[in-house]
């Protein structure tokens, strides 16, 4: 048995899932990291001593069984998710669509429906979610993205009343540019193109919002940090940023 409180990471397998992992693990917690590539995930957990269960947020199986696995969590990081395509609606792509919302939106719905008993079980929860700025702005091409970004959002801040009078705080985090395999994935492993989106501007890294996901989940428990913008110095917006020539 372990001492240590449990947080969940999910998505913990690269970029800031694993930053936040080994984050939380650094503020004391033993850390249970879900992903679907459970081999990173098990790399990590020996680093940090925590714990790596397979897990897909797309599939309700797969959640029951992490969640049979994770009995005592209080604190979930809800981080799994990402974007597929750039397109305009006109030409926008049906099965890009149904993997972002079945990731970001559903996936968020499926593991905090089955982990938010424990959470308030343990008498002092914490839900942490990952969004995006694209889930409070809308870009060109982007609608996929910001629209299952914006539902998240939506899911997440509605939680937050229905949860008032439970020992359960909410955390929305909102990351402009952070340089990880998000470009990479959205853009199905053209390197060159993902290499473009950083090209003359120094983004965030992992680590960044990895510090302030530890910070929101080491405040006392009547602190509730409800939304956390988080951009690089150099970007102003979705679609505003300076870049060096
Ligand atoms: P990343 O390096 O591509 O990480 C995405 C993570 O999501 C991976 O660990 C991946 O693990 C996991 N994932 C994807 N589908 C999954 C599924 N079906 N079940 C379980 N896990 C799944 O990108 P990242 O930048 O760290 O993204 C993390 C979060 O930050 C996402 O929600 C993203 O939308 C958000 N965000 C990123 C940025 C940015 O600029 N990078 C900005 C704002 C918000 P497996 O593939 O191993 O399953």
């Amino acid at each position: 048995m372990t001492e240590r409180p449990t947080a969940v990471v999910t998505g913990a397998s690269s970029g800031i899932g694993a930053a936040t992992a080994r984050a939380l693990a650094k503020s004391g917690f033993h850390v249970v990291l879900g992903a679907r590539r459970v081999d990173r995930c098990a790399e990590i957990a020996a680093e940090i001593d925590g714990t790596a269960v397979r897990l897909d947020v797309t599939d309700n199986e797969s959640v029951d069984a992490f969640a049979a696995a994770v009995p005592d969590a209080k604190l979930l990081v809800n981080n799994a998710g990402g974007a597929k395509g750039l397109e305009p609606v006109a030409q926008a792509d049906e099965d890009d669509w149904r993997w972002m919302f079945e990731t970001n939106v559903l996936g968020t719905l499926r593991v905090t429906k089955a982990l938010l008993p424990a959470l308030i079980a343990s008498g002092d929860g914490h839900i942490v979610t990952v969004t995006s700025i694209a889930g409070v702005e809308i870009y060109d091409n982007g609608a996929g993205y910001t629209g299952a970004k914006h539902a998240q959002g939506v899911l997440h801040r509605t939680l937050r009343g229905e949860l008032l009078g439970q020992p359960v705080r909410l955390t929305e985090i909102l990351p402009g540019m952070v340089e990880t395999d998000f470009s990479l994935v959205r853009f199905d492993g053209d390197a060159q193109r993902a290499a473009d989106v950083y090209k003359g501007i120094t983004p965030l890294t992992a680590d960044d919002i990895a510090d302030v996901i530890a910070f929101a989940a080491t405040r006392p428990s009547n602190v509730n940090l409800d939304q956390i913008v988080v951009k690089p110095r150099a970007q102003a917006s979705a679609t505003r940023a300076y870049r060096e020539a």
